[in-house]
């Protein structure tokens, strides 16, 4: 990486401005090698070369319904991301937005891939359906000069590239097991996430998920105390380690507890990864998050840190799709 690289500043744009869009903004707040430029909601977006005010935002949004309503600076639009992406100068975006229905994504990319945008996107899908879809876009990407690195948020991503780390101690992997647990004060807080979770239940579909009113929302979750109990999810960390060549997808497996009453999480998060190493022995590495670090810490620093290694594989002309797995995320100064 030569000097200009390291210097020159990286203009981030936040698709989505809920939970993970919110936090995503506030982590930027004191970085040095970003500036949020750029937001949208449902229902409007907002631009500020000199850099957004988060405050400003979060009132407009939570007070006016978007970020539409800011004076001078935003735009009420039922196009917000098309109208948003092919009128400013963004060097990258960070997607958090719903992947609801399950295709949501992938019509999002090929958004900004019909507009003629370049540069560098990040998610931090789920499901390993959706996952393929957009490995499947590789091709477009590529040609269209987008820079796009997917599944880039805590699991999949920080988890799911640990396990790519951990492997290299041994000869044959064996399993990679993943459990999560997520604590947030309100389910509200986060929707798209706990809709997205309960499309993970027995019983449940995406679409179903998607359908559901908050208040059919709220009465499932007061039924469980608050609790969502998920086990061998879908999700995309099979697909991710499987291309990784670590072992075929069937060895990993994806569970967690989701409380939404409470801030603490309800288990810690952690990945283990058991295999033989070449001398035959068979040993579980294991990687354990914090206790105290939020899914929000988790997800956005990861997707930031993804946001800058894809910012100098997009200045050095290399264009595509890539998994967390291939590639390590940069720390953000
Ligand atoms: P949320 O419901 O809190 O917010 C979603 C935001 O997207 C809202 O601001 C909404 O206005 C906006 N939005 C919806 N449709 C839009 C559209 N058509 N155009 C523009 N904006 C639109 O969501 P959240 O709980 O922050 O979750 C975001 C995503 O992050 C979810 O898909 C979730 O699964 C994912 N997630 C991933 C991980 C991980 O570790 N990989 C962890 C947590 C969440």
């Amino acid at each position: 990486m030569n000097s200009t690289e390291q210097t020159q500043s990286i203009n981030v744009g936040i698709l989505g401005f809920g939970g993970l869009g919110q936090a995503a903004a506030q982590l930027l707040q004191p970085k040095q090698e970003m500036q949020w430029v750029a937001v949208a909601d449902q229902t409007g977006y907002a631009y500020q070369a000199q850099g957004l005010n988060l405050q400003s935002c979060r009132n407009s949004y939570r007070h006016q319904g978007s970020v539409g309503h800011l004076e001078e600076i935003g735009t009420l639009s039922q196009t917000s991301i098309r109208d948003l992406i092919q009128q400013y100068p963004v060097d990258g975006y960070f997607l958090a937005l719903p992947n609801l229905p399950n295709t949501f994504m992938a019509s999002v990319v090929r958004e900004f891939i019909n507009v003629g945008w370049q540069g560098v996107l990040v998610d931090a899908l789920k499901r390993t359906s959706a996952m393929e879809e957009l490995l499947g876009m590789k091709q477009e990407l590529a040609a269209a000069g987008i820079t796009y690195l997917t599944g880039c948020g805590a699991t999949p991503g920080l988890l799911t590239a640990a396990a790519t780390v951990a492997a290299q101690s041994y000869a044959e992997i064996h399993e990679v097991n993943i459990t999560f647990g997520v604590g947030i004060a309100n389910w509200e807080a986060y929707r798209a996430t706990i809709r997205e979770d309960i499309a993970h239940l027995p019983g449940y579909t995406v679409e179903q998920a998607k359908a559901m009113s908050d208040d059919e929302v709220a009465a499932l979750l007061a039924e469980t105390d608050g609790i969502l109990k998920l086990e061998n999810m879908e999700h995309a960390d099979d697909l991710m380690l499987e291309l990784a060549g670590l072992c075929p997808r069937d060895r990993v497996s994806v569970g967690g507890v989701v409380d939404t009453r409470h801030a603490e999480k309800p288990i810690s998060t952690n990945v283990q990864v058991t295999g033989r190493t070449f001398e035959g022995k068979i040993s579980t590495h294991t990687f354990t998050l914090g206790n105290e670090t939020s899914m929000a810490a988790n997800v956005c620093g990861t997707a930031f840190g993804y946001l800058k290694a894809g910012t100098q594989f997009h200045r050095r002309g290399w264009y595509g799709v890539m998994t967390a797995t291939e590639v390590m995320p940069q720390f953000v100064k």
